[in-house]
């Protein structure tokens, strides 16, 4: 018996329309380094209209690709809504790419249009040459005369284009499986790979930022966005933010820790995202220069690893939650979320936290050994995480990834365990995890243990080789400014919660770790560093 419901398809243009209206008053504040832009939904809903119209005069048809090279701002947040509304494929460019790997998305992508900030003119110029597919560029936010167009690309102030344009829009019925937006991978390891998520995906995935076992966006309240709206649709915020109408507060391009200081103490959010090192980065700022960030309810933060000793900093020191988060590109991005059950108390309630979390109804998990069998949820076997569900991708775009997409499940390349009771704790990437006489030792286990010590600002651990072992541990340190801490002491240090054979012999002090396109610890450039021989390694 089929059921007598409505087959309604679930579609960001209805998203678009219900959070311009029912939410009409909640708004998109953008930081300007010295104060605040604001603007409503219901302004955004009219612009996104008028965008639309635009785009529809320059051409854009069907799923045409519409391209963003942006930091997150009220115009961004435009694109986001009007492009997939409109039935195309909005698609974010992550702006700190090598030049390289940018020109091979936007051709593998085929973007037709590129709307890019005014202060990120400079960044996107020398390369429009060879985006084969590009026909329009539109500048945001200043004069579009700063760019020389090359031949067969028009340019276009975003302001002008806007202006005079009808303030609705007929927003076409879009099939619910039809691509809405497309990300590609940072390219941590190998090429970059789009992943296409579709209207019915994004819209799940925006209930699930809502619901109290995801990151509970409410209503009412404000959400800043740190995590780039080009870093797998800045976490799900965005489209959230309009279901639920709640504020978005951007911080446009002043991301580092006293600007963003700044924008706390102006905007009061209640929410944010962002990656470890920003908070990192942030602590060692209030450190220095003390302010009230009590106002934030929670903090959610991702993308790699949190060490506890983050997460207890912001609790004791500012009285600020933190909500730890695993996810993906591929799984746009939630994933688990580290809630504690309610019965959970003290230290076990911490033991939970500093978990990577349980995954939603929605998304399914299993582990599995290196022969793909599969590995028991028993909080001890270790395995690769696979996931599945409704907002996970089950292909990449125009790709073919046989050893990614297997026996209908996501092969995620992390690998950890599994309690009983649905918790995933990971021990690293398959990638990274350090191989020393035939026993693993985990990267993050001992990044988190290092990064306990009070002088140490921020800490990667890599394998290197190692005649013996195979593979020892090498320990990049970053210490605080003003702070002193020999390799021996840190050997000490985490000689408590270490096993004796997996304690690091080699450690290497530089001033800064560098870091992806994401904000990660970047550990392929540290193996390569290490392997050109550019750290001074101590031996205890
Ligand atoms: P990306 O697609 O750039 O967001 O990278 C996804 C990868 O980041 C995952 O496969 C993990 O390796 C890593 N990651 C994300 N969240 C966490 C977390 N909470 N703990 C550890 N690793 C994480």
């Amino acid at each position: 018996m089929l059921s007598t419901m409505h087959d309604m398809p679930l579609s960001l243009a209805h998203l678009l329309r219900y959070g311009s209206t029912v939410h009409a008053g909640a708004q998109v504040v953008t930081w300007t380094g010295s104060g605040s832009r604001r603007r409503t939904y219901a302004e955004v809903g009219r612009r996104c209209s008028a965008l639309a119209h635009a785009l529809r005069g320059l051409g854009i048809e069907g799923d045409d690709r519409v391209a963003t090279y942006m930091w997150n701002n009220a115009e961004h947040l435009e694109a986001y809504l009007a492009v997939p509304a409109m039935g195309a494929v909005l698609h974010p460019l992550n702006i700190r790419l090598f030049p390289e790997q940018l020109i091979h998305i936007a051709n593998h992508a085929e973007d037709r249009v590129i709307i890019v900030d005014g202060s990120l003119v400079p960044m996107l110029a020398p390369h429009l040459p060879r985006l084969e597919t590009v026909e329009h560029v539109i500048v945001t936010g200043g004069p579009s005369s700063a760019l020389a167009a090359p031949s067969g690309v028009t340019v276009h102030s975003y302001e002008e284009l806007l202006a005079g344009r009808p303030d609705e829009f007929d927003w076409p019925e879009v099939d619910e499986r039809s691509a809405a937006a497309l990300c590609y991978t940072s390219g941590t390891t190998g090429e970059p790979k789009g992943v296409a998520y579709s209207h019915r995906s994004l819209w799940l995935h925006s209930m699930q930022v809502c619901m109290s076992d995801g990151a509970n966006l409410r209503q009412g309240e404000s959400a800043l966005v740190v995590v780039p709206q080009f870093h797998v649709m800045a976490w799900g915020l965005p489209y959230a933010a309009f279901m639920i109408g709640a504020s978005l507060v951007m911080p446009d391009r002043f991301l580092q820790p006293a600007p963003l200081a700044e924008l706390i103490a102006a905007e009061r959010p209640d929410f944010a995202a962002a990656v470890p090192t920003i908070w990192q980065g942030l602590l060692q700022h209030l450190k220095q220069h003390p302010q009230d960030i009590s106002m934030l309810r929670e903090v959610l933060i991702g993308g790699s690893a949190v060490p506890p000793s983050l997460m207890r900093a912001f609790e004791d020191d500012h009285h600020v939650t933190v909500l730890h988060a695993w996810g993906m590109t591929e799984t746009s991005p939630l994933g688990s979320v580290a809630r504690p059950p309610a019965e959970a108390d003290g230290e076990e309630r911490w033991r939970y936290r500093y978990s990577q979390g349980r995954f939603p109804a929605s998304v399914q998990a299993r582990l599995v050994d290196e022969q793909g069998r599969s590995v028991p949820h028993d909080g001890v076997s270790v395995g690769e995480l696979c996931v599945r569900g409704p907002w996970i991708a089950s292909s990449y775009y125009g790709v073919s990834a046989p050893d990614k997409f297997v026996d209908g499940w996501l092969r995620t390349g992390d690998v950890g365990m599994i309690s009983e009771d649905g918790y995933l704790t990971l021990s690293d990437r398959v990638k990274d995890v350090i191989k020393s006489g035939g026993e693993w030792i985990s990267s993050v286990d001992l990044e988190n243990a290092v990064m306990g010590h009070p002088a140490v600002a921020g800490a990667a651990v890599i394998g290197i080789p190692d005649e013996r072992w195979d593979e020892r541990p090498l320990v990049v340190v970053v210490l605080h400014a003003g702070q002193a801490a020999t390799p021996a002491e840190l050997r000490d240090f985490l000689a408590a919660s270490v096993a004796r054979w997996q304690l690091p012999e080699n450690w290497a002090f530089v001033s800064e770790i560098p870091t992806t396109s994401v904000g990660k610890y970047d550990k392929k450039q540290l193996r390569a560093e290490h392997r050109a021989g550019r750290f001074d390694v101590i031996r205890p």
